[in-house]
């Protein structure tokens, strides 16, 4: 996790020959510094992948798409919404060199990585989180969800390394500085997820099969991350989980120690 949060959120999974990069949500000189803090070198990464076209996912990718020159997967709603963001006073819009559209629900391959792109509730065109499959283990990553409904929570089953949104605490949310009408999109079931719904499914779906879970897209406003932590481990700890599970947290400011599996 390089980054996550509403300012910025950008992610690495790699297997032994494939590297993608999640989102591209940090500039690109940010992404690139990054990287190399953790001995990852840019110009190996094979792929970019988009989950939405919400700045804080894509706010690098024109940078990074050009630099690096690899495909960058994104849905055709997606696509059409970032370049059409991004147009310039003339109504031209930008061209990505190596464009590769995808569509929810069916998966495909980057190198040997098997990808599965599901759609996710949040206020984007055509939103999605990911699975990705190789060498026997599953990564889930699901953040900028309103809520979680039954085929992303099938989608989560059986990953080793589970990244979900821990989006705000609740009262936080409610008593916060933002305005009501923030408030309410950032509660409706096509904003964020909170701690407490989190909490929910860790408690009566999670599957306890992962090895770490990753709290991520935290706000700065209306979270707080010992606050976030507590809820997780009082939920996971209720289904005797605790030990199996390492809980960790994704920052904004700076990226986790890589999880190796
Ligand atoms: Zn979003
Ligand atoms: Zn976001």
């Amino acid at each position: 996790m390089l980054a996550s949060g509403s300012r910025g959120n950008c992610a690495v999974v790699a297997s032994s020959s494939t590297r993608i990069l999640v989102d591209a949500g940090i500039s690109g000189r940010e992404t690139y510094k990054r990287l190399k803090s953790l001995g990852e070198d840019p110009r190996l990464l094979s792929a970019i992948l988009i989950t939405h076209e919400h700045c804080d996912h894509v706010h690098g990718l024109a940078t990074l798409a050009k630099k690096l020159r690899i495909p960058v997967f994104m849905t055709a709603g997606t696509h059409q919404a970032w370049s059409r963001a991004l147009r310039d006073k003339n109504g031209e819009r930008p061209k990505l060199e190596k464009f590769e559209r995808f569509e929810s629900g069916c998966s495909f391959q980057v190198g040997d990585i098997a990808v599965q792109p599901f759609t996710i509730p949040h206020d984007a065109a055509d939103p999605v989180g990911f699975t990705f499959r190789a060498e026997g283990i599953k990564v889930g990553i699901a953040t900028d969800l309103g809520y979680l409904p039954v085929s992303v929570r099938d989608h989560l089953r059986g990953c080793d390394v589970l990244v979900m949104e821990s989006n705000h605490d609740l009262e936080m949310l409610r008593g916060g500085p933002y305005p009501w009408s923030v408030k309410q999109r950032v509660m409706s079931r096509v904003g964020h997820l909170s701690n407490e719904a989190l909490a929910g499914f860790f408690a009566n779906d999670y599957d306890n099969n992962a090895t770490f879970v990753v709290l991520a897209h935290l706000s700065d406003q209306n979270n707080h991350p010992e606050i976030a932590r507590r809820g997780a481990e009082k939920a996971l700890a209720a289904r005797g989980s605790l030990f199996h599970n390492r809980l960790l947290l994704a920052s904004q400011s700076e990226p986790l120690e890589p999880i190796r599996l």
